[in-house]
């Protein structure tokens, strides 16, 4: 039985962040995949993500993705990899809006965030979205809040670097291996895979979709996972016009749908755009992670064709992703009251991805007992009845 000073499990948005973050520091640590991230399977496909400095689902976010920035620079410095666009980013609202993204109030949110971290930002009326971004169909009453150093990060590329330089720093990675159980001791924590048997002292969870099932009953009530669809539409014409250097990421608070959209610019010609759905659960073992031509049909014609001009019917590509979502939509990060040793991260309800490198500073300072410089009461399992 091999014998480390942390173990990872699951390596996508989060894990890989720690992974690489325990493995810089000089730390004995093992990650652990079930699949080779990164891969579809989970939450942390699809090309994009959006990232924004004021954060909607709470200004107490911002610390973490203003580090994120930092860290994705920083690498891309050392790898060369692109892992970050900061093409601007366009929030679209208006009093008379049916839907809402994530939590209520999240353009006001938005706004006070900005104003309480001192992000640059401008809001924007109709006339003045119309004249600087005539793509969309704005109505008279929507107003605008455009944010310059937002735009999109790549989790793709950002999980294969993290991967790559934990690598290089040393840490060991098996991926193709599920891990079936854990069991926390005195003396260290103990996990069972379908391949081996491990021990470490620390262990850190980032198992997204699959926690609810890794950790057991009380989690299985306390998340939701939803299945969330994205296609991508090819755009006619002035394809210029859609692309990063004239067109910012987008998040539309619709004034006749009970579900928001929010899209990217073009990226090889084809725009992508996804809305948020609620209605069902599911889990990662029985979702159906197919799209249907309906489902493509139905996207074009109520979230596409409405609001954006030139953007046509031809999907060439469609994905379903997974969304592990909290009874607050906020982040869990936190020892399990059962074992200081075992470390949960949950850090997904939607919106995880912008703020992942920096978490894996966070679950890294965790895992080595040290006082970080974020404050993460605000992100303890006590909160919920665990
Ligand atoms: C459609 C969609 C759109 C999104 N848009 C945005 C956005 O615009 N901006 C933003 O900031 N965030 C966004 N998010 C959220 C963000 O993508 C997630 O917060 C983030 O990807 C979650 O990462 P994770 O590491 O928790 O999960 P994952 O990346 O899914 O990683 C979990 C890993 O654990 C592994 N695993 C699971 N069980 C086991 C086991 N038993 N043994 C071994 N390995 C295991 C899995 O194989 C997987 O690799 C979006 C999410 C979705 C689904």
């Amino acid at each position: 039985m091999s014998r480390h000073d942390v173990i990872v499990v699951g390596l996508g948005a989060m894990g890989s962040a720690a992974l690489y973050q325990l493995a810089k520091r000089g730390v004995g640590v093992l990650g652990i995949d079930r699949f080779a991230p990164p891969h579809e399977q989970g939450s942390s496909h699809g090309d994009t993500r959006v990232t924004r400095l004021a954060i909607g689902e709470g200004a107490h976010y911002t610390p973490l993705v203003k580090r994120s920035h930092e860290i994705w620079h920083d690498i891309e410095r050392e790898t060369g990899a692109d892992l970050l666009t900061q093409c601007g980013e366009l929030i679209i609202s208006s009093k008379n809006r049916k839907s809402s993204i994530h939590v209520e109030g999240f353009f006001q949110n938005t706004v006070d965030a900005a104003h309480a971290h001192g992000v640059a930002h401008e809001l924007l009326d109709a006339s003045q979205i119309r004249t600087r971004y005539p793509q969309f169909n704005i109505r008279d009453d929507e107003i605008g809040y455009f944010e310059a150093e937002a735009g999109f990060v790549r989790p793709e590329a950002c999980i294969d670097a993290e991967l790559t330089l934990a690598r290089k720093h040393g840490a060991e990675i098996r991926t193709g291996e599920t891990v079936l159980g854990l069991d926390a001791g005195r003396n260290g924590v103990t996990v069972k895979t379908d391949h081996r048997t491990y021990q470490a002292d620390r262990l850190i969870v980032a198992a997204g979709a699959w926690l609810p099932k890794l950790l057991g009953h009380d989690f299985d009530r306390l998340f939701k996972i939803y299945r969330q669809v994205l296609c991508w539409f090819a755009v006619e014409g002035d394809v210029a016009a859609y692309e990063p250097e004239r067109f910012p990421v987008f998040i539309w608070e619709l004034p006749v749908s009970p579900q928001g959209i929010y899209g990217f610019p073009a990226i090889d010609g084809a725009l992508k755009v996804a809305t948020e759905q609620y209605a069902a659960t599911t889990s990662p073992e029985h979702v159906d992670r197919s799209v249907s031509t309906e489902e493509v049909e139905n996207m074009h014609r109520n979230y596409i064709a409405p609001y954006l001009k030139g953007v046509t019917s031809n999907c060439v590509k469609a994905k379903a992703c997974l969304y592990t979502v909290t009874p607050d939509a906020g982040f869990i990060l936190d020892t399990l009251p059962s074992s200081e040793r075992v470390i949960v991260a949950s850090c997904c309800s939607g919106h995880g991805f912008k703020h992942s490198a920096a978490v894996g500073e966070v679950l890294a300072d965790k895992a080595e007992n040290r006082a970080g410089s974020l404050d993460s009461a605000l992100f303890r399992l006590g909160r919920f009845s665990v």
